[in-house]
């Protein structure tokens, strides 16, 4: 636990199993009911006539399939694994991002509803992205590739230089700034710092840091200019204060004085080896952008409400937040929305 935030006990639910045990879950409960999945199908078009939707149009095994639907629910996420739609809004820099979660996402359905008019909320560009492990795969990397060193740290872009406060605020306050912090440094990457003293502060890395017994090595291996990191390293140390505050659960007010950026708490400085260093990269874990709704979670057109279409989850989660992050709203709007979705598409049906 860290001061200022919930212990983790009150503000996480680990699932034996994990994701895949939930959504087991969702299925076994559903089959109960009666309701049939039809899996690894691929929607994509939701025919829209008039206030309502008529047809689905779909693929299944091979085939090209349509039926006539009574409701119809959206859940199928946002469009982060659409990098080419990343591209249109974020610009050239998205080629670099990663996608955290599944290469599905692909917003087809999302994408058709709007070009069909359905009315959408939210900017392109926002989106939650948090920094990883710059050797995290392309997609699905998951939670694992998470990096929680930040704060002990300092961090550098392509040309050894840091570019922002380190110690801002505890990790859990701030790790969901640095997707975009690392998405506007040139290349969209950087590279954390840090040295032996700090290496047990944090959740241990999925994959191992390198490892390097003086700087220059270190600089050498993560492929920065060795000069320049050095010069950073100790302009760096040199700021640093007092350090018998150091208190790494808790803002210390352990700062540097003098240095742009500053870094205003767990400011360390980096001398003993060995040196670790990571490579960070955006990891975008879903967009924004999605169709609007109301409380009742249903879909609208500028003429009203489409009498038979409603949206949970990423794909509408615009409609809760627009830009920033609220811990646990992925989860969330999928979750209560779902609920709320199918509620109103059953007695609809009936
Ligand atoms: C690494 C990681 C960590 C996260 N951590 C947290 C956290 O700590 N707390 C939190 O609240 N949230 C977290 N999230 C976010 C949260 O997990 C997701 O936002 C949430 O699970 C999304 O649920 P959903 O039902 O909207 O979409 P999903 O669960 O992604 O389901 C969408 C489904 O639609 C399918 N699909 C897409 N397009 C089509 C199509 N055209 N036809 C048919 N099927 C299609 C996809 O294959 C997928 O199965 C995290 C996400 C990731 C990736």
């Amino acid at each position: 636990s860290l001061s200022g935030t919930l212990s983790l006990a009150r503000t996480n639910a680990f699932f034996m199993g994990g994701g895949k045990s939930l959504v087991n879950a969702y299925y076994r409960t559903a089959e109960k009911l009666g309701v049939t999945a039809f899996y690894e199908a691929n929607v994509i078009h939701l025919e829209l006539d008039g206030d309502a939707v008529r047809h689905i149009d779909y693929t299944h095994e091979g085939e090209a399939k349509r039926l006539a639907p009574k409701a119809v629910i959206v859940a199928s996420g946002g469009f982060q694994a659409d990098i080419d739609w990343l591209t249109r809004a974020w610009g050239p820099a998205a080629q670099n991002f990663l996608i955290r979660g599944t290469p599905y996402n692909r917003g087809v359905v999302l994408a058709d509803l709007l070009e069909q008019d359905v009315q959408s909320v939210g900017d392109p560009t926002q989106c939650h992205a948090v920094a990883i492990d710059g050797r995290a795969p392309k997609y699905d990397g998951g939670i694992v590739t998470r990096l929680d060193c930040v704060p002990f740290s300092i961090v550098v872009n392509k040309d050894a230089e840091r570019f922002y406060d380190e110690g801002e605020d505890v990790w859990p306050k701030r790790y969901a700034i640095w997707g975009r912090l690392v998405a506007n440094q040139p290349d969209q990457v950087g590279y954390v710092i840090i040295d032996a003293k700090s290496l047990n502060l944090f959740m241990p890395s999925v994959f191992p840091p390198i490892k390097a017994d003086t700087l220059e090595e270190l600089a050498d291996k993560m492929g920065l200019p060795a000069e320049k990191l050095r010069n950073t390293v100790e302009s760096f140390n040199a700021a640093c204060g007092d350090t018998s505050d150091f208190h790494p659960t808790e803002l210390d007010g352990v700062a540097t004085s003098g240095l742009t950026p500053p870094k205003t708490n767990w400011a360390r400085p980096i001398t003993e080896p060995p040196f670790y260093g990571y490579s960070l990269r955006t990891g975008v874990t879903f967009t924004y952008l999605g169709l609007k709704v109301d409380e009742s979670a249903q879909c609208s057109t500028a003429n009203g409400p489409i009498r038979n279409l409603w949206a949970a989850g990423e794909t509408m989660a615009g409609s809760i937040l627009g830009q920033g992050y609220l811990a646990g709203f992925g989860m969330a709007i999928g979750t209560v929305f779902g609920r709320i979705a199918g509620r109103e598409a059953a007695n609809y049906a009936n």
